[in-house]
């Protein structure tokens, strides 16, 4: 029909003109200029997205693990369109301040873990990393200790891309590109509990973050950053235990212990946050992403009591900001999206659909010999899909199992997206107002798509 020419039409020439002009993120600038052919949002209703060619698809990672109360959210529209008819933008430097972002700013306080009580803002989570970076090795000045500068993360982490971010980031070809690092950045070995405990006999012992402060000397230290549960780097739940000794650890040395809350933040795990699973309370804290729900680009830092009142007795300029810290019309989006997770119990509802995902889990672990380490906090979650789960061997590199898998879901209106270094796992982090049978329709995509991996095995 006439409808379809058209909508076929416009997506062509949309399509011609992203690859002569847009260059993409994370994306082969090559592949995407030459054959690459993007899907090209146009709408979005609760956990659906739809194309400009009106295809509708199951938005399985809330698009990058952030729109966590799902497509098409009226209230947050209205509360950007309010706070922009008001005044849209106003400086929060030297003398100025702004109505959304106090409140903002006090109910963060309210929700957040123990006394993390002020926040510095940013535009989105690599910035918030890089604010962390430099306020803990300013507290450190301002307490007489400017030697301590160097910061630990783990390997195969993510925590952006800005320079400093990048460095922190341990997933290789993020932390390699551009030969763009900071010094001063080391990374430990991820979860490895008993030695941050003090175990010296594991043979881990030495690429522990123990084991780096040890080499090092905690008096070159400032902070130690980690993602409660790792995304990126393949959705990666510390065992019980760890996140407290991490903590213990920190305490000991006297080092400043930064969560990297990005995506865990704003009931994504099933908590507030997911620090709250094992009660520690980090010295910093790094959000963005669901804290507007994606709806505007925001993020921040939360900052203990004891930081705060040392920063705040320096005469001097605090000289780091950007314009857009406190942006009215982004702090107006978040306030309206965390009344909304409280309103709507959308926390209860996370734990109560993680059970459902993971009924799904055990139905696809049953059934298909090759599907192996599912698991789930709340709704971050990932399934893996080796040879031989028996014997722990992965398929060939080649084979890149989650790719195809991932592939075959994208054929049946499910986005999806693979995660490690063989291309063997799964994130699955849907918004977090997804019901039962969305759930089910998204398990029941994913049973179709391994079979059909399956069948092209041979
Ligand atoms: N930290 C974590 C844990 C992330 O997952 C991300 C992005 O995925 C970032 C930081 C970087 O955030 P942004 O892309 O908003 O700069």
């Amino acid at each position: 029909t006439g409808n379809v020419q058209t909508t076929t039409d416009k997506t062509a020439r949309l399509v011609e003109l992203d690859k002569k002009h847009y260059i993409h993120p994370t994306t082969s600038a090559k592949a995407q200029a030459t054959d690459g052919s993007p899907l090209i949002f146009s709408s979005g209703n609760g956990v659906y997205a739809t194309s400009t060619d009106g295809e509708r698809y199951l938005d399985g990672l809330a698009m990058l693990w952030n729109v966590n109360l799902g497509h098409g959210n009226k209230e947050l529209a209205q509360a950007a369109y309010d706070q922009m008819m008001n005044m849209a933008y106003s400086s929060s430097f030297k003398g100025y301040s702004n109505e959304p972002a106090i409140e903002l700013s006090k109910k963060l306080a309210e929700i957040a873990p123990g006394d993390l009580n002020s926040v510095f803002y940013t535009s989105g989570g690599s910035e918030s990393n890089d604010t962390a970076f430099k306020l803990s090795r300013f507290y450190w000045e301002l307490k007489g200790k400017p030697s301590k500068r160097k910061i630990i993360a783990l390997n195969n982490a993510y925590h952006g891309v800005t320079v400093a971010a990048q460095t922190a980031t341990g997933i290789p070809a993020f932390h390699n590109f551009a030969g763009s690092n900071i010094g001063e950045v080391y990374h430990a070995k991820a979860h490895l509990t008993n030695c941050e405990l003090g175990d010296k006999n594991d043979p881990n012992y030495e690429g522990s973050i123990r084991g780096i402060i040890e080499k090092e000397g905690a008096d070159t230290i400032a902070a130690v950053i980690l993602e409660p549960v790792q995304g990126s780097g393949g959705v990666h739940i510390p065992p019980e235990g760890y996140i407290q000794a991490v903590r213990k650890l920190c305490d000991e040395f006297g080092i400043l212990m930064i969560a990297d809350e990005v995506i865990c933040g704003f009931g994504r795990t099933g908590k507030m946050f997911a620090v709250d699973h094992w009660d520690v309370v980090p010295d910093l804290m790094s959000m963005a992403k669901g804290i507007s729900s994606g709806y505007s680009q925001l993020g921040g830092v939360m900052l203990r009591d004891e930081i705060r009142n040392t920063l705040v007795q320096y005469d001097g300029v605090l000289s780091h900001g950007f314009t857009y810290s406190g942006h009215p019309t982004a702090c107006a989006v978040a306030l309206k999206n965390i009344e909304i997770l409280e309103r709507d119990h959308i926390i209860e509802h996370v734990q109560a659909m993680e059970k459902v995902l993971k009924d799904g889990f055990r139905y696809l672990e049953d059934k298909h010999k090759h599907v192996t380490n599912t698991r789930s906090l709340g709704l971050l979650a990932a399934i893996e899909l080796y040879e031989d789960p028996e014997t722990n061997t992965l398929f060939d590199d080649a084979v890149q199992p989650a790719t195809v898998v991932v592939d075959e879901c994208f054929d049946r209106k499910l986005i999806l997206r693979t995660l490690g270094s063989h291309r063997e796992i799964i994130a699955i982090a849907p918004p977090l107002i997804i019901n039962k049978q969305e759930i089910e329709e998204m398990i029941g995509i994913i049973d179709d798509s391994i079979t059909a991996f399956v069948k092209k095995l041979g």
